[in-house]
């Protein structure tokens, strides 16, 4: 998968992308991640992006511009299933988004700073807006991060065994049981007898029960829609 970035801020990405999982994948190279900085793509002579919005008011605003001429140099390169643009009143992510996205070739995202973009870039250069949650960050880069990291993990090969993504929370709508690893007795604090039976069958059958009761009682919305 080739992910591409338009950012004001490359650096951003150096730690979350450094390590683990994320590292691994592009080590492997299952994942190539291009970092654009939209500075570089202004005409000014001070390399600037943004400017006073139109009507006045507090804050500055990312130009259309540099992010179309960005974008231009990559679209002539490749076609992009999707072009996204991280905004607080985007669509909000989820686990189907991530199972949807992973699923394609190229994909790419500009981070927003200051007030946003011009609405222009919303209305004719991106195909879909996506939010991390109701609340507002500094920028998309954070955003990005978190979105490209749940993608990443459900690509075949990049976790070490594949089976284990698809028993995550969200998978088919429940919640993950707990989980317990050794010693089987810590204070006087016990790991549930069952865990320890070697009895497939029925650890099976409690884990479920575990996935229902918390699905039921952490996302009660969620509850009964499992497939
Ligand atoms: N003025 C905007 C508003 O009220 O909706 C907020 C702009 S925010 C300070 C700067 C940038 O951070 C946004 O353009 C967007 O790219 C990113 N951003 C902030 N919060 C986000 C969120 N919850 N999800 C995704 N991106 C977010």
């Amino acid at each position: 998968m080739q992910i591409d970035i338009l950012t004001l801020f490359p650096g951003m990405f150096e730690s979350p992308f450094g390590d683990s999982i994320m590292k691994r994948a592009i080590e492997k190279k299952i994942v190539e991640i291009g970092l654009h900085n939209i500075r570089d793509y202004s005409k000014s002579k001070q390399k600037s992006v943004d400017d006073y919005a139109f009507g006045g008011g507090a804050g500055m605003v990312m130009q259309i511009e540099p992010i179309d001429l960005c974008m231009q140099k990559l679209k002539a390169e490749r076609t992009y299933d999707e072009i996204i643009y991280l905004s607080p009143d985007g669509e909000l992510f989820d686990q189907k988004l991530a199972n949807q996205l992973s699923t394609k070739n190229n994909l790419m995202f500009l981070c927003g700073h200051y007030k946003g973009v011009d609405e222009r870039v919303r209305e004719h250069l991106v195909t879909r807006e996506i939010s991390i949650g109701n609340y507002v960050l500094t920028g998309g880069e954070l955003a990005t991060a978190v979105i490209v990291d749940a993608i990443v993990r459900l690509i075949p090969g990049v976790l070490s065994d594949e089976t284990s993504a698809l028993s995550d929370s969200f998978q088919d709508d429940l919640i993950s049981p707990p989980v317990y690893t050794r010693p089987a007795e810590y204070k006087d604090w016990k790991v549930p007898e069952i865990l320890l039976s070697g009895h497939e069958a029925k650890i099976e059958e409690w884990r479920h029960e575990q996935s229902l009761l918390r699905t039921k009682l952490r996302r009660p919305k969620m509850f009964g829609k499992e497939e």
